[in-house]
């Protein structure tokens, strides 16, 4: 019997449990798929506690901007996962998308077109100006998660039909008990009963001669370049269903809405078009930590779980070994959701 069982291996699951083997504690991950094969293969890999931040919310930026300092740390226990401290310029490309962009970024300088071009000369000649949030990152999820995933034990192929606080049963029967049971399946969470719902969006792979050194975000499109020459073009966000269908209509709108305000993307080799399913809360914030019936969940990241998974990981990490978790997970706590 081990110490945890951790139900579904993406980046929440696979980054607590090795936290928690850190810990010294004993752990198994088990996956349905293959480890990082859900929402997390799919991501773009921004992590951007600030522009993420949604009125009403304001627990979150607490939250995700200690999750980024987290970031470097991680980084360099796990090696290349390409990290980019690189910033984000975020662009009007009409000018009634000035005020919205500056009301969002109340506090950082307006930058003129020409200013925005000085800094990327690959912008469009047609864009209205922007700003430049300088602390904001990004990571290569599909690196991170093949990262965590060398770290910890994982059995691939387990589908897990039924929870209890100390034992799961898989779909062919098998019981696998163990001191605690630690759900983190994404948008599939419901087997624990939280309220979650998935969220589908489609992202298309570009390579090529970067065209920013800087993620660039507009009000439709953003897109993410890596240094090792991958160049991210996201996101839809669509409220289908568990739906993963790949749609000529989302991929024409994200090419041409990255096109408008990077011209140079239309040179790039295109290698792959992808969907996956965020795991959304009724309030979109995550849920961390104890659920009913004495089981742990880990769930509800929505936008931001590639962002997040540091300070989930330490969270559920000392939940486990009995130490104080992070105060900024307090807000986040899943009995907000109680059915009692
Ligand atoms: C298009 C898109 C772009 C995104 N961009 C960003 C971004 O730029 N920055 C950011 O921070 N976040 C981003 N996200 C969000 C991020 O991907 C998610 O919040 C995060 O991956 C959630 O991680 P997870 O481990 O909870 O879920 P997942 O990665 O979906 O992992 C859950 C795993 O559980 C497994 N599983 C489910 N049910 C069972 C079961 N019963 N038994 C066994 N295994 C099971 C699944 O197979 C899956 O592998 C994006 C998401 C999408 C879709």
């Amino acid at each position: 019997m081990v110490d945890a069982v951790f139900v579904g291996g993406g980046v929440i699951g696979l980054s607590a449990a090795w936290r928690a083997k850190q810990r010294g504690l004993d752990v198994l991950v088990l996956e349905r798929d293959r480890a990082g094969s859900g929402a997390s293969r799919v991501a773009a890999g921004i992590l951007a506690p600030d522009s993420e931040a949604e009125p009403g919310n304001e627990p979150f930026v607490p939250l995700a901007r200690r999750s980024l300092e987290l970031y470097p740390a991680l980084v360099e226990e796990l090696g290349d996962v390409g990290f980019w401290p690189c910033g984000m310029v975020v662009v009007a490309v009409d000018s009634d998308e000035i005020d919205q962009i500056r009301h969002e970024f109340r506090g950082l300088d307006w930058l003129t077109p020409s200013a925005c071009r000085r800094l990327e000369p690959g912008l469009s000649p047609a864009i209205r100006g922007g700003l430049f949030s300088e602390q904001e990152a990004s990571v290569d999820p599909r690196r991170l998660v093949d990262a965590l995933a060398a770290r910890v034990p994982v059995r691939e192929g387990v589908d897990v039909v039924e929870i209890g606080p100390d034992c799961v049963t898989t779909s062919r029967g098998e019981r696998i008990h163990a001191g605690r049971v630690v759900v983190c399946a994404g948008a599939w969470s419901g087997i624990a009963g939280v309220p979650v719902r998935p969220v589908k969006g489609q992202v298309v792979r570009l390579r090529g001669e970067l065209p920013a050194q800087r993620m660039i975000r507009t009000e439709h499109v953003y897109v993410v370049p890596r240094q090792n020459g991958e160049v991210v073009v996201g996101a839809t966000v669509e409220e289908r269903g568990f739906d993963v269908t790949v749609t000529a209509g989302a991929v024409h709108e994200l090419l041409r809405e990255g096109y408008r305000v990077l011209p140079e993307l239309a040179e790039l080799e295109l290698v792959d078009v992808s969907a996956g399913l965020r795991p959304g809360s009724p309030d979109n914030g995550p849920l961390i930590g104890e659920w009913e019936g004495g089981i742990l969940v880990a769930t509800g990241h929505f936008r931001n779980g590639i962002l997040l998974a540091p300070i989930t990981a330490e969270t559920i990490a000392a939940l486990l070994a009995g130490e104080a978790p992070p105060p900024e997970a307090a807000p986040f706590s899943p009995e907000r959701f109680a059915r009692v």
